[in-house]
């Protein structure tokens, strides 16, 4: 594997245009995301969202992601850790990740992205797939894989690699 290449993005710069990329998604779908929120014993999760933890790592495949599950198994317990790869959509359809829930500290679940509608909630968040309620059980939408990968498509124009001057 190569190098990665440090990307700036708004302000902030990043460990590797992967990284970039994904700050530039979650910033088109209001998510919110804080880059290194938070210095683990050994590990510095790459975001926070709406409390979980999310690490990004270059995942092309099953193996990939179970390879990595298993480094991050331990990290964190009380929080839902979400594992992503080289975009929303590798793992097919709505599978966006993998995720620990805080609730299961060792069993890894894939993850969809999801939007509630409702008026208290408005926002998109991450879900157990094939969970189909937020937090105060209201009833969600689930990102279909043509939006992610619009969404995705965007983020990678924006932080395109570019000659710096
Ligand atoms: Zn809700």
């Amino acid at each position: 594997m190569t190098d990665a290449i440090p990307t700036t993005y708004r302000g902030i710069r990043y460990r590797s245009r992967l990284e970039a990329r994904w700050a530039a998604f979650f910033r088109f779908l209001q998510m919110y995301a804080v880059y290194e929120p938070i210095d683990l014993d050994g590990w510095i999760p790459d975001f926070s969202v709406g409390g979980a933890l999310v690490e990004v790592k270059p995942c092309l495949t099953e193996d990939d992601f179970v390879e990595h599950e298993l480094r991050y198994a331990d990290y964190a317990p009380g929080r839902d850790i979400i594992l992503v790869g080289v975009s929303p959509v590798v793992l097919g359809g709505e599978k966006f990740g993998r995720l620990r829930p805080k609730s299961n500290g060792k069993r890894w679940r894939y993850a969809s992205l999801r939007y509630c509608p409702e008026f208290k909630c408005r926002r998109w968040g991450f879900t157990p797939y094939p969970v189909s309620r937020c937090d105060l059980g209201h009833t969600v939408l689930r990102a279909c894989a043509p939006d992610l990968e619009a969404s995705w498509a965007r983020a990678c124009t924006e932080t395109q690699w570019r000659k710096q001057r």
